[in-house]
């Protein structure tokens, strides 16, 4: 997929820009300003379950159930 960013430097339109390769980077073509589309920048964020919170879980679901 790619995107068309206005340029926040000189607000010339870039079109077409892999941004989800970049993370977001974007080297303007008419001025060439590099600028950052924080959107884009990885997120590190995994979800972690331990086994207590699924072992509760489990415990109130059985509760609802009986
Ligand atoms: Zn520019």
């Amino acid at each position: 997929m790619t995107y068309d960013v206005a340029c926040p430097v000189c607000g010339r339109i870039n079109r077409s820009l892999y941004l989800e390769e970049t993370e977001g980077w974007m080297e303007c073509e008419y001025c060439g300003s590099s600028t950052q589309d924080l959107s884009f920048q990885k997120m590190v964020k995994i979800p972690v379950i331990r086994m207590n919170q699924l072992k509760q879980a489990g415990m109130q679901l059985a509760a609802a159930n009986a």
